[in-house]
């Protein structure tokens, strides 16, 4: 049942691009992103960020390109959706994050609404309100290549945001630290889970989280901080991810240290099987990094509900963006997941 939602959001208007498949006509996703000028904290941004006079169209074009560089392998779904889109600057390690709302119902595993309105084909969980959100840091130390040959100095713009779009696509957990879901509510009690959590499992293969009652085994906890240089102490064990890597679990970064936002939600960046993917914890390098979903990442994403997900990405040169006016008011509790530039 739609109980509650988590999360708050401001009043927010601004200029969108909206980017849609132009040629051949198939199912497809497409996207309208809605450049708040405020941070999220309610802070005036007009012209910064997305919105700088000087570089911000250049920064929307290329979250487009990024975003349809992931629609290409979601060419058997359609859904148009939207995120709000905050600009920000500060020098916190974090060079972007994103979400989506989630249903709160305890002992159950929710998708995310973007999650939910690409595998329907277009139902708007949250109605009209935005699908998701991301957190963009313009911080003047972080050098962004928008383009498809960044710089040896600059940070990979469309590899980050394949990546950020992807966790509002449902690549993402709701355990914390304590073994605690969404709702916070401690281990040994029904909370709200991703779909990706119910495959998690310790290093053994038995489950963090009871899947028929939404539970998070308490003698688990221990599991999450138990990676170690070639030892993740959780895995993902569903079985289109197995089977694309060889019948073995894979590695879920779980560093020893508890990681806020990075925990848990990535693949681990120690093990070889996972160690060159869009969804480390963090920037691989500066200059051109990782931009197409590898074997077991595709595994994952059919394993969290995207079936007819394809392995290989529709070419870029069909792909057409159009121009409008858009503004939206919102309201909603968001899990976020960050990428670190370390
Ligand atoms: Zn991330």
């Amino acid at each position: 049942m739609e109980t509650s939602k988590k999360l708050n959001r401001t009043l927010c208007s601004g200029w969108v691009l909206l980017s849609s498949l132009a040629q051949p006509v198939a199912a497809s996703l497409s996207f309208t992103f809605n450049y708040s000028p405020t941070l999220e904290q309610g802070i005036n941004t007009p012209n910064a960020g997305f919105n700088d006079p000087t570089f911000g169209a250049d920064r929307q074009t290329a979250l487009n390109s990024a975003a349809n560089m992931i629609a290409a392998y979601f060419v058997n779904y359609t859904a148009d959706l939207t995120y709000d889109v905050y600009s920000y600057s500060a020098n916190d390690g974090f060079l972007a994050s994103a979400g989506s709302d989630q249903f709160v119902l305890p002992g159950t595993f929710e998708p995310t609404v973007v999650q939910e309105k690409i595998i329907t084909n277009g139902y708007d969980g949250n109605s009209d309100l935005a699908d998701g959100v991301i957190n963009w840091n313009f911080y003047s130390g972080y050098n962004w290549g928008l383009t498809d040959t960044p710089a040896t100095d600059q940070y990979d713009f469309k590899f980050v945001a394949m990546h950020e779009l992807l966790h509002s696509f449902g690549f993402l957990s709701d355990i914390g630290a304590t073994g605690t879901g969404l709702m916070s509510i401690a281990a040994g009690t029904p909370d709200t889970w991703s779909i990706y959590d119910k495959f998690l499992t310790d290093a053994s293969g038995a489950s963090l989280i009871g899947i028929n009652d939404g539970i998070f085994d308490a003698t688990k906890i221990s599991a999450l901080t138990a990676g170690a240089a070639d030892a993740p102490g959780v895995l993902f064990n569903g079985p289109n991810a197995i089977a694309a890597n060889n019948g073995a679990g894979i590695p879920i970064y779980s560093p020893s240290t508890w990681a806020d936002g990075s925990s848990i939600a990535h693949l681990d960046s120690n093990s070889a099987v996972t160690n060159l993917s869009i969804m480390n914890p963090a920037a691989h390098h500066l200059g051109l990094d990782v931009r197409t979903l590898g074997p077991i990442e595709v595994g994952i994403l059919k394993d969290i509900g995207y079936v007819q997900i394809t392995a290989t990405p529709l070419p870029a040169a069909v792909w057409l963006m159009l121009a409008g006016l858009f503004a939206i008011f919102g309201f909603k509790k968001i899990k976020k997941h960050g990428l670190f530039n370390m």
